[in-house]
């Protein structure tokens, strides 16, 4: 357990960063307005760190799955109202299951999954995997039942699976597209790419460059793209920005920021070893919650009536939790590694996904929430994480 316990945060803080001032330099160039409903907030208000490779739709989540053999990668569909889990393939006569499936199943996935990657928007579900046959990280959409699959366009050439980071939201006909290529000793350049869906056609709406030049957590709100940039791949203090999508006006938050989301109108924002803050649509900044010992920074999570955090790096014996951030407290403490071994991903308005570790095997767990947000059952999905 201690094994697996250091690897896995070794390898979570491996893909996030530090802090440094940075520049903010743009690539100025012609954009249509655009002006997308205001209340449209990117679902990484669902994920609870990186890695998470679950997405919501209206009427169930998709998971990425493996088979029993690990061998093969599928998308995996858990509906909503049955609670059932499912194979994504709309193929009659299919000899598909959630231990194994063929590589002519609708839900096979030919190639890694780049983690964090899975994302769903108004009937489609995205992606982006590691091409096999160019080597390419190549972003993909498959309708929500599984029946039609779409090249979007290659992302970035992958000659380390390692080396490249990529956070992404669809809004309309566009994706905003964040790539970094953090893992080297010399400058590098993180970029945002602005893709158009139908005609294919992508520009840099803003880069950035620096010594491991990293972008991460682009998500969506009110017209504006925010994302936490860092220098030097520094563990979880990186700065916070906005970005115009209209104006390109490109300002900074905040440094030091090892996470971030919204609540109701408000930006609520996690300052490594300081606090939690909140700030107003009209820039008033509050301090809503003071770090002690083991919450010096972690994961802000919101499923629109609770705020949770998880303290995935602790300094203390307990390990990580998961915990209500409720009137300056953070209560109702879920110790991932006490009560068996979960790893939290994602977030609902009702319950919080995690990959549970047994004997057994690795699989898609399920912590169910009471009215008050707190865990009342732990639920194991058959879908193989
Ligand atoms: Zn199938």
């Amino acid at each position: 357990m201690k094994d697996f316990k250091k690897k896995l945060f070794v390898g979570t803080l491996s893909l996030v960063m530090l802090f440094n001032l940075a520049a903010c330099s743009v690539n100025k160039k012609q954009n249509d307005a655009i002006n997308y409903d205001s209340n449209n907030i990117s679902e990484k208000n669902g994920v609870f760190m990186i890695g998470s490779n679950i997405a919501e739709s209206e009427n169930g989540y998709y998971f990425m799955a493996k088979s029993a053999n690990w061998s093969k990668r599928f998308i995996a569909y858990y509906d909503k109202s049955s609670n059932e889990s499912s194979v994504l393939c709309s193929k009659i006569n299919c000899n598909h299951s959630l231990e194994d499936v063929d590589t002519e199943c609708d839900a096979y996935v030919d190639g890694e999954i780049v983690s964090e990657s899975l994302y769903y928007n108004e009937g489609y579900l995205y992606f982006i995997k590691r091409n096999k046959s160019n080597y390419m990280c190549t972003l993909c959409r498959v309708s929500a039942d599984g029946s039609e699959h779409e090249i979007i366009c290659d992302l970035k050439e992958t000659p380390d699976a390692r080396n490249s980071y990529f956070s992404y939201v669809v809004i309309g006909n566009y994706i905003f597209c964040a790539i970094s290529s953090p893992d080297t000793e010399n400058e590098t350049t993180s970029i945002i790419e602005k893709i158009n869906i139908e005609s294919k056609t992508r520009d840099t709406i803003y880069s950035y460059t620096s010594i491991r030049a990293d972008i991460v957590e682009l998500s969506y709100h009110d017209n504006k793209l925010y994302f936490r940039q860092s220098e030097s791949a520094g563990l979880l203090l990186s700065d916070l920005y906005s970005f115009d999508i209209n104006t390109e006006v490109c300002k900074k938050i905040s440094d030091d920021i090892c996470s971030y989301i919204f609540f109701d109108d408000k930006l609520i924002y996690w300052k490594s070893y300081d606090g939690i803050y909140e700030e107003t649509s009209k820039g008033d900044v509050n301090k809503i919650y003071e770090v002690e010992e083991d919450t010096v920074k972690g994961s802000l999570v919101y499923n629109g009536s609770n705020i949770y955090v998880l303290n995935f790096y602790s300094a203390t014996e307990e390990g990580p939790f998961i915990g209500l951030l409720k009137n300056g407290e953070i209560e109702d403490r879920f110790y991932c590694f006490e009560n068996g071994t979960y790893v939290p991903m994602y977030l609902t308005n009702d319950r919080i996904f995690a990959i549970s570790y047994s004997q057994e095997g690795q699989y898609y767990a399920i912590f169910l929430l009471d009215e008050e947000g707190k865990i009342k059952d732990i639920v194991r999905t058959d879908i193989i994480g």
